[in-house]
């Protein structure tokens, strides 16, 4: 509601500038509406189990923090909510599971549809806001192998839309939470820049690049394999044309709801979603969690093959001082290549910046020499030379050489010195 104060700012506002004046309303002044989904296409959290129509424990937690910030909440399983009229809502609330557009067990007509779906893009497009909950991430997902990215012409609307898709989560545990800083979030400023809490920690993939994080989780010392990550957010946010599109992953169980303190930071984000709670959504996800899709650091239990080359069968490459048979340029696990390389004629000194690289000579012809640097060293079967990155160096003379270079060969790494 506007008072009568600033009803009267507001019309001299637009009197002395023509300025609209709901750009100098706040949230006390004005009364918001949102809107709370719930349905569950796929498994259904306890937390949003309706009884006989009878509200749900998130239904109930969601719409009383709300009635003390003068935010209305109404709370809904029929995703046909979306192909109406989407005006009266200042922001939609996501507690979804599975794949929308099937509707419920029983209830296909619950369905999201493809126009409701299009309405909601086009309301947050024009300004209105989104909060995504804990399954949310858990809907219209595109799935496959949970320790592989989906190509990017592959991954869903749903997907981009909220941010990152859920992979799985693993027994439920104690968590680290590191809130990124500085937060928005009076919440987060309240529990301090790290702390612990019990959960059921999702993983996701396909973070959008143009994410802003709030908080991460530390994946270190966690039990389970899906947790051999880098940290992974889980409380983030992105712009959607005019309008925020913000997700929290916390709230699996029934308590996570029912915690007087815990809800602050589901109303905070819904103020957030709505406007009234500044947000800085730029993108940070390149600094706060530059490895969010590092899906898998090391393999519990899971041996490397080992690998063969035949240099006999691999095809020689011209190199500048002769040619050159690279081997393990395909193999993930070992950190460079090898190379059999005969040189046959007087190769140009060079250095490179990043590789490093070590010589064995395998057989020589006599007055070959190895120019190091400016200083040439004869060259015998059974030498190697070991050259770390801007050395000059350059074999004159025939010879079969070994080499092993570090990290993996870039020919674009090569580097002649100025000549005087
Ligand atoms: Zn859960």
């Amino acid at each position: 509601m506007m008072t009568r104060y600033n009803l009267f700012r507001c019309f001299a506002l637009v009197f002395l500038t023509g300025a609209v004046c709901i750009a100098n309303l706040t949230a006390a002044d004005s009364k918001r509406k949102v809107l709370y989904f719930s349905l569950s296409a796929g498994y259904e959290h306890s937390t949003v189990v309706s009884k006989d129509g009878k509200p749900s424990v998130s239904d109930n937690a969601i719409t009383e923090v709300c009635k003390t910030a003068g935010i209305e909440v109404v709370c809904t399983k029929d995703g046909s909510v979306f192909d109406k009229d989407l005006s009266q809502y200042d922001a939609f609330l996501f507690q979804t599971s599975g794949d929308l557009s099937k509707g419920a067990k029983g209830h296909p007509d619950w369905a999201l549809t493809a126009t409701g779906w299009k309405n909601l893009v086009n309301a947050v497009r024009s300004g209105k806001g989104f909060v995504g909950f804990h399954p949310s991430t858990d809907s219209n997902r595109t799935g496959g192998d949970i320790y592989q990215s989906t190509p990017p012409d592959k991954i869903t609307d749903y997907t981009r839309f909220i941010g990152a898709e859920f992979t799985v989560h693993g027994e439920h545990q104690e968590g680290t939470v590191n809130v990124i800083e500085p937060t928005p979030f009076p919440w987060f400023q309240k529990s301090g820049k790290s702390y612990r809490i019990f959960e059921e920690w999702y993983v996701h993939k396909n973070y959008n690049s143009d994410l802003h994080v709030f908080a991460v989780l530390d994946t270190a010392g966690m039990k389970g394999k899906m947790y051999n990550r880098p940290p992974v957010p889980i409380v983030w946010g992105r712009k959607e044309g005019s309008g925020r599109v913000l997700y929290s992953s916390f709230g699996h169980y029934d308590k996570y709801w029912q915690d007087k303190d815990n809800i602050q930071l589901v109303v905070q984000l819904i103020q957030a979603a709505c406007g009234d709670l500044k947000t800085d959504l730029t993108p940070n996800i390149q600094t706060a969690a530059p490895e969010a899709n590092v899906l898998l650091t090391k393999e519990d239990n899971v041996k490397i093959p080992y690998r063969v080359v035949d240099f006999t069968t691999l095809a020689g490459v011209p190199c500048p001082c002769g040619t050159s048979r690279r081997g393990l340029i395909d193999e993930k696990n070992f950190p460079g290549t090898i190379h059999r390389t005969d040189v046959d004629q007087t190769a140009k000194a060079h250095y490179h910046k990043t590789l490093t690289e070590v010589y064995y000579v395998i057989s020589c012809e006599p007055g070959s020499v190895m120019q190091i640097d400016g200083k040439d060293i004869p060259l015998h079967a059974d030498m190697a030379f070991y050259i770390p990155p801007g050395t000059v160096h350059c074999l004159v003379g025939k010879a079969k050489t070994f080499i092993t270079v570090l990290p993996k060969f870039d020919p674009t790494d090569e580097y002649f010195p100025d000549k005087k």
